[in-house]
């Protein structure tokens, strides 16, 4: 089979790998002019650095999975990572359970409540119950008080702006699983993985197996166009460097791109498409900043406070070596926004200027003088807001188109989305595309 991919974010290469895998010609297209999509990187100090943070958590097994199979397993590392909450003008250490006691924002009775009710949500092994009810509302009424307002309240509100009311209790839920699995007991810090040499170590295999393989990846080539003839799916066109249009035949297309774009490459009948555009998307605006001096000794700050305009701090040296950056400390700045909120379209200068006072309430000696380069970063597709009931409203990996798939981060469900679910859908899709090619082939053709 010519399989087309559309996509060299992690979905699309794991599917090209095992597709490749089996024998298949597979064909990738990239619009951006890098592979990795949300997890791409940029080049800091002599190494590789992500454009919007990056880590995994000890249960993201399927990428281990897939990095033994590349060779490489032995280059994930696995470090203790340091939290931190700022709440009421103050920072706290919020890095195990101990520290929770520890937390004076909030009276005693709160903070055992606090511990006790991640416990209880931990313990939970069926999501389906929960699915028909909002995380805010869930959390009010079982948690409650200060342990509600002043921690998780601001964290949703500060990640999901005017949607937080809106998000299923499942993303809360897998969200403490999650970060439960990566935990060492009650004294326990996290642990936390990263790759020798960034996630491009994962994906530039990825990149050299399937090349060697006969596959091809293509950059700065987008797509424009899915050709349906009779309800089946024929070939892809792009557009090359230069403007001009191209076509290429396929026997199989998958998409990976995000569900607001999907319609544009293709017609597709009105209740798919209400599935895909019913799926709102937040963008994240992520501000890289080198600098001379550490800011902090986190490396992960959770801000519960309206008052700061930016929702994370992550100190990225705070965990891993700084010479890897030329000596500096590498600080992100991240906010997740609506594609139509003011501060989306602000410039890295604008942004600066509302960020920079800010950080003197992390350390108060910090001086712009510290910030070496600044780099900036926007990713439309950031996070998919997914609300109650979803499992119902889901849009299905195969389209109504034959022979056309779809692979995007609104399918991942009830996890939250991430390089690790990603891989495992792309590897799914070429596990569907393969046996319904063997069941199907001789109907469609
Ligand atoms: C700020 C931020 C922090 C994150 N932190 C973590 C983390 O710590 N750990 C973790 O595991 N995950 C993290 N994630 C999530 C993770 O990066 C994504 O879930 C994952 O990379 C998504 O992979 P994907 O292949 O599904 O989609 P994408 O990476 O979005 O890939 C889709 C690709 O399709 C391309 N494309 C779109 N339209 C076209 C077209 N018409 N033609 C050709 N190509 C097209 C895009 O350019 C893109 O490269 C983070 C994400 C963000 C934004």
């Amino acid at each position: 089979m010519r399989i087309g991919i559309i996509g060299a974010g992690a979905a699309g290469l794991a599917a090209a790998f095992d597709l490749s895998a089996a024998g298949h010609k597979v064909v990738v297209y990239e619009s951006a002019p890098f592979i990795g999509g949300q997890a791409s990187t940029i080049p800091v100090g002599g190494s590789q650095l992500e454009r919007g943070y990056h880590h995994l958590f000890t249960n993201d097994k399927v990428i281990l999975d897939l990095m033994a199979d590349l060779d490489i397993a032995e280059s994930m590392k696995w470090y203790p990572s340091r939290v931190g909450t700022y709440t009421s003008g103050k920072v706290y250490k919020t890095t195990t359970a101990l520290d929770l006691l520890r937390f004076r924002a909030i009276p005693f009775l709160d903070r055992i409540k606090l511990g006790l009710f991640a416990l209880r949500i931990g313990r939970i092994k069926e999501w389906r119950d929960l699915e028909d009810q909002t995380a805010d509302y869930w959390l009010r009424e079982r948690l409650g008080g200060m342990a509600y307002e002043k921690v998780w309240a601001p964290l949703l509100q500060g990640k999901f702006g005017d949607f937080y009311d809106q998000i299923g209790m499942p993303w809360f839920w897998s969200k403490i699983q999650t970060r439960f699995a990566s935990r060492q007991g009650i004294r326990g810090r996290e642990m936390l993985g990263y790759p020798d040499g960034s996630f491009d170590t994962i994906f530039d295999k990825l990149r050299s197996v399937i090349e060697s393989r006969g596959g091809e990846i293509h950059i700065s080539v987008p797509v424009t166009k899915v050709e349906v003839v009779d309800g089946m799916a024929t070939a892809l066109i792009t557009k090359s460097s230069t403007g001009e249009q191209i076509r290429e035949e396929f026997d199989t297309v998958l998409s990976t791109v995000p569900s607001f774009s999907f319609p544009d490459l293709v017609e597709l009948p009105d209740d798919y498409k209400k599935r895909l555009t019913d799926v709102h998307y937040l963008a994240a605006v992520v501000v890289v900043l080198e600098l001379s001096q550490q800011l902090t000794d986190f490396y992960w700050m959770n801000i519960a406070d309206p008052d700061v305009p930016f929702l994370g701090l992550i100190e990225h040296t705070n965990m891993l070596p700084k010479d890897w950056y030329g000596g500096r400390s590498i600080l992100y700045l991240t906010n997740y926004l609506d594609r139509t909120d003011p501060m989306y379209k602000m410039s890295q200068d604008e942004l600066l200027d509302i960020y920079l006072p800010h950080l003197k309430k992390f350390n108060p000696k910090f001086d712009r003088s510290w910030i070496k380069k600044v780099h900036y970063n926007a990713l439309s597709a950031a996070q998919p807001i997914i609300g109650t009931n979803y499992s119902n409203a889901i849009a299905d990996h195969r389209t109504p188109i034959k022979k056309l798939y779809l692979a995007n981060t609104t399918q991942i469900y009830p996890e939250d989305r991430g390089t690790n679910y990603s891989i495992k859908m792309g590897r799914k899709l070429a596990d569907i595309i393969l046996k319904d090619a063997q069941q199907n082939w001789r109907t469609w053709k």
